[in-house]
């Protein structure tokens, strides 16, 4: 057994717990491998451990997983998405979780390539009180996700969250019931939203409670990050 076999079992067991506990039904989240920081190898363990979707926070390294591990993985950018990477995205990441403004799903849109499936496109929600965070104002989550529905080589997915870190539990389970009922207020605009992305090694509990449809694990999957 590898170690990210081990550690997959150990997260397996926290996150049926939690589901559990949170009265919801099996195999409603999804697991995203955060490989960001790790070499590319660790990809081929973890595809052989039986994770499929991997989230990178850099275009460059990303793109270098990706050209080895090709299609036998699903691709997520989940780093802050700068308009002169946008063309990179749009060619290489099968989901983009970070669209915070029009004017970079515009550029994804314009940019897919024409062989490409669909982008499958997450809004990032700015959290509470935090007007230095990136992501989008609640205020202005229905006109973006008005305008991603509309986009024809973008699907809306839903919402994604990184709460401040240092909140207590309450708290906590507060910004993500939030991003929980935003999310459930998008589904107007577009019949494929189904995905709420919240939770991370730490406080993927309370994001389960909370209605999470995707966590996003990097350090109990593959250990600490050296870079
Ligand atoms: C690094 C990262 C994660 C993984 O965090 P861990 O605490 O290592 O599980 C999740 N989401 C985003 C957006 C990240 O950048």
């Amino acid at each position: 057994m590898t170690k990210i076999t081990e550690h997959l079992a150990k997260l397996n067991h926290r996150v049926t717990t939690a589901v559990t506990n949170a009265g919801r039904s099996e195999n409603c989240v999804n697991i995203l491998a955060v490989s960001k920081q790790h070499p590319a190898s660790v990809v081929e363990s973890a595809l052989i451990a039986g994770l499929t979707d991997f989230g990178e926070n850099h275009v460059h390294e990303g793109i270098e997983k990706i050209r080895l591990a090709g299609n036998k993985a699903t691709w997520h950018f989940i780093g802050q998405i700068q308009s002169n990477k946008t063309r990179q995205i749009a060619g290489y990441f099968d989901w983009a979780q970070t669209v915070c403004t029009a004017r970079i799903a515009e550029r994804l849109n314009n940019q897919r390539p024409q062989h490409a499936a669909n982008l499958q496109v997450c809004i990032q929600l700015r959290p509470s009180s935090a007007p230095e965070r990136s992501g989008a104002n609640s205020d202005d989550i229905d006109d973006l996700a008005r305008t991603i529905a509309r986009l024809p080589r973008l699907d809306l997915r839903g919402l994604m969250i990184i709460p401040l870190p240092g909140l207590d539990d309450a708290a906590l389970r507060q910004e993500f019931r939030r991003a929980r009922q935003i999310m459930e207020s998008m589904k107007q605009y577009s019949d494929a939203v189904d995905t709420l992305s919240m939770g991370m090694s730490a406080d993927l509990e309370a994001a389960i409670m909370e209605g999470s449809t995707m966590i996003r694990i990097g350090t109990d999957l593959f250990g600490q990050r050296n870079r």
